[in-house]
């Protein structure tokens, strides 16, 4: 395996790093003013991205994309990963980027006309609703929300929750039970709803956010949606929704390690040159200098992980990098919250602040541990194959 960056990559990472510098980091001093505020500013940032050729890097070519290889856009979008901003800046962002990896997939010709053309435009977004209030998420198959075809259309009831970015998108990409009596795993479909319904942002840690900074709760009590806005083939919504959550993980994590950088730079910066007392800085304190180097450690050991999950998609397909995927999920997630941590103690109260980017994403990422899988769940899934595997090797049934 080798990773390190061909010589394209090694002429477009600093290009993305200093786009970064100059036209995105900037705007992080409006997060406190919601999303609203800051998308006129956005939008003009996404513009420039786009005529400097840095729109959708995991994108293939034809579709308008950058047409980047699992592993090149984990390198670039650890970069990204450094703002809160950055993926969405470059048009990247979860959960269009796993959107329009189904729609580019599966998608009728009306439907790329209607769904997928403004994702890759970037001139609407779009939600993902799976779970529900009602049910345990981490059980994929147990759904209330159905479809009903009258004949006509689909008629949908249900309650969905922690739909990311619903408030404004134009449609949401709902799993709803249309099959009740087929085996579970082919009861739900996956069917486009144009998002007329009101929504409610569930406050996180104290804030609601809005817009794609946010999490929206829906219910669709008789919305009707034409009979062609079933994407991809009735009763394989379990499957589409694994086929997205695959490469959807893996983003992820290579966002994460851009969050590990910045926070340890921050950590860095902040034990340099902290005085605790005249000429006395913070990173003299042994406790400090173990943080640092124990994180130093974790985000190298993470950031191999995540590259070889990266390498053995590219080379081997989705399938094989499954366990490995499982693993660098709660892996990246614990190391990322852990050296978030570090950093926001080691800024005192100054870390608490809105101030810093640090407890921007203290609230923000803590979620990492629970969304696309809780890590117990990915834990029990590498353990299974290491235990099966010891199984068949002991030549036990
Ligand atoms: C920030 C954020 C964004 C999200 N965005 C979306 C989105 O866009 N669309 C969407 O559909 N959903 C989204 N979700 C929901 C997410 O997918 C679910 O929260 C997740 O699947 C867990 O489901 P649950 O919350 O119902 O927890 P539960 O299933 O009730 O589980 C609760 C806890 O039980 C433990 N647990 C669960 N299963 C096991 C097991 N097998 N073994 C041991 N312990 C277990 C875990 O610790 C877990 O955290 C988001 C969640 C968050 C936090």
């Amino acid at each position: 395996m080798d990773f390190s960056p061909s010589p394209v990559m090694q002429a477009l990472l600093p290009k993305v790093r200093s786009f970064l510098d100059e036209h995105v980091m900037p705007l992080e001093a409006g997060l406190a003013r919601g999303f609203w505020a800051l998308q006129p500013e956005l939008d003009h940032v996404r513009a420039r991205a786009k005529q400097v050729g840095l729109w959708q890097p995991q994108v293939r070519r034809e579709a308008g994309g950058m047409g980047l290889s699992v592993l090149e856009h984990g390198m670039v979008s650890e970069v990204l990963g450094r703002t809160p901003l950055g993926h969405y800046a470059l048009g990247c962002q979860a959960p269009d980027a796993g959107n329009l990896e189904l729609l580019l997939e599966y998608a009728t010709d009306d439907q790329r006309e209607s769904f997928l053309r403004p994702l890759l435009d970037g001139t609407a977004r779009s939600a993902f609703g799976m779970t529900e209030p009602e049910h345990a998420g981490s059980n994929p198959v147990w759904l209330s929300t159905r479809a009903d075809d009258d004949g006509a259309a689909w008629v949908l009831h249900g309650h969905k929750w922690f739909t990311t970015a619903v408030d404004g998108a134009a449609f949401v990409i709902v799993m709803a039970v249309t099959d009740p009596d087929a085996a579970p795993h082919e009861r739900a479909s996956m069917i486009v709803v144009p998002t007329e319904t009101p929504v409610r942002n569930i406050p996180i840690m104290g804030e609601a956010g809005e817009g794609w900074l946010s999490h929206g709760e829906i219910r669709l009590h008789g919305a009707r949606v034409p009979k062609a806005n079933l994407l991809g083939p009735r009763g394989r919504g379990f499957a589409l929704a694994q086929a997205r959550l695959g490469p959807g993980r893996i983003h992820h994590c290579m966002r994460w390690l851009g969050v590990c950088e910045r926070s340890f730079e921050a950590l860095v910066h902040r034990a340099a040159t902290r005085e605790l007392a005249p000429g006395r800085t913070l990173g003299e304190q042994q406790t400090v200098q173990t943080w640092i180097a124990d994180a130093r450690a974790e985000i190298d050991a993470a950031r191999l992980l995540v590259l070889r999950a990266a390498w053995t998609i590219d080379h081997e397909g989705l399938e094989r990098a499954r366990e490995q995927i499982s693993l660098i999920k709660f892996f990246t997630a614990d190391v990322m919250l852990r050296v978030i941590d570090r950093a926001l103690q080691a800024h005192g109260a100054a870390g608490m602040t809105d101030e810093v980017v640090l407890s921007h994403f203290y609230r923000h990422e803590r979620g990492a541990r629970i969304y696309d899988g809780p890590d117990e769940v990915h834990r029990a899934v590498v353990a299974k194959r290491i235990l099966s595997q010891a199984r068949r090797e002991a030549g036990q049934p």
